[in-house]
């Protein structure tokens, strides 16, 4: 039987002949098509804000930690419960990155333990959208007002759904989206960063490219730079015209993609709400496009549970080990929601073409593990 796929990138002729048109036109770099993505992000979620592309989700994060002026010396709160890039794109800037524990109904950053690691270097927090949902996040603006902090959102998994009724990009300070292969869209890899402030857009606009001046404007008009001043430390970090091509029919997509992810979402939220051994998230299902589906096997019986659904061609995925465990990012304190549910999340199949009949042998295969662990 032919393995049962955790994730996908699901991208077909439409991109390939997008790709051959820019290989045609002769200009793979940054340019005409990245500026047209950008414009067509800002169409796609009614907004009004700044939208800046870059190559990878991580660089957003990057630079939109940098561009809020933080660097050696400050802090930046952020769930332990993440993928090492929000750390590492803290870190990156010269800051702290301050790991903090996360609930166990939707593994998302626990504020009364933020609270509690804010200290007079705090500048940021950045929450992550769990497996898509933003449901917490007016708390957490709430939190960076009482605390003075900035906010910058890591909303790698969150593209395509909306909150209070509005697309996941539209509210808010700062916000990075992922365009990584496997995310809710692609763009081969990439990211986005997305915000209302316009010095912090025009710093990123700069930082993706070497920290040349105004360099973004030249390239969207098809000129370059040749003279120019640099004034803060700027990275290789732009989009190309390769990339944004494939972003761009991705863009035409997104709804179908997203409506294929909820209803396997559904389908298995059906098949698992009430099953022992195991228990699925509390997230804002009914507005989210969910990411990752991710339940969590208790007594101690996750491992097994992966094990066998690998013996029976089904890749799982535990997502994600807490970073405050690995030894760059140690800390001295324990983290023990985090601690308890990186021994019980599990993350089954879920991409934009998993079939009704391949997602009823992942259920079929769970049910009847736990039905025999329970008998
Ligand atoms: C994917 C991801 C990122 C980074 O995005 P890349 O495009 O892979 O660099 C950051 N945070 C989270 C939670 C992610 O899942």
């Amino acid at each position: 039987m032919a393995l049962i796929r955790l994730s996908k990138s699901v991208v077909g002729e439409e991109e390939k002949a997008a790709i051959a048109r820019v290989i045609d036109a002769g200009y793979l770099g940054m340019g005409r098509e990245v500026q047209l993505f950008e414009e067509e992000l800002r169409t796609h979620l009614r907004t009004d804000k700044q939208v800046v592309c870059v190559n990878t989700g991580t660089a957003a994060l990057h630079l939109a930690v940098q561009a809020l002026g933080i660097g050696p010396g400050d802090e930046v709160l952020v769930p332990t419960t993440t993928y090492v890039a929000s750390f590492q794109a803290i870190t990156a800037t010269g800051a702290k990155a301050v790991a903090c524990d996360v609930t166990p109904e939707r593994v998302f950053i626990d504020l009364a333990d933020a609270e509690r690691r804010v200290t007079a270097r705090s500048r940021a927090v950045m929450p992550v959208h769990y497996a898509s949902d933003s449901s917490d996040m007016p708390l957490v603006y709430d939190f960076a007002d009482c605390h003075g902090l900035r906010v910058i959102e890591d909303a790698a998994h969150a593209f395509g759904g909306t909150r209070a009724g509005r697309p996941i990009g539209t509210a808010g300070d700062v916000l990075c989206f992922s365009f990584d292969g496997i995310k809710n869209i692609t763009s081969g890899e990439g990211g986005a960063v997305v915000t209302s402030d316009e010095l912090v857009a025009q710093r990123i606009r700069d930082a993706r490219l070497l920290g040349v001046e105004k360099d973004t404007e030249k390239r969207y008009q098809g000129e370059r730079s040749w003279a120019f001043d640099v004034r803060h430390q700027g990275y290789r970090y732009h989009m190309s015209n390769l990339m944004a091509a494939i972003g761009r029919e991705q863009l035409k997509k997104a709804e179908r993609f997203a409506r294929h992810r909820q209803d396997r979402t559904r389908c298995y939220l059906e098949a698992f709400r009430s099953v022992d051994g195991l228990s699925v998230l509390d997230l804002d299902f009914a507005n989210i496009v969910p990411h990752i589906f991710v339940v969590r096997v208790h007594d101690g019986h996750r491992d097994a549970l992966s094990a066998h659904l690998r013996e029976m061609d089904i890749e799982t995925g535990v997502h994600y080990m807490p970073n405050h465990l690995v030894e760059y990012f140690s800390t001295r304190y324990r983290l023990p929601v985090a601690e308890q549910l990186w021994s019980e999340l599990l993350s089954l199949p879920l991409h934009a073409e998993l079939t009704e009949q391949e997602q009823a042998q992942v259920i079929s295969v769970v049910l009847s593990y736990l039905g025999r662990r329970n008998a």
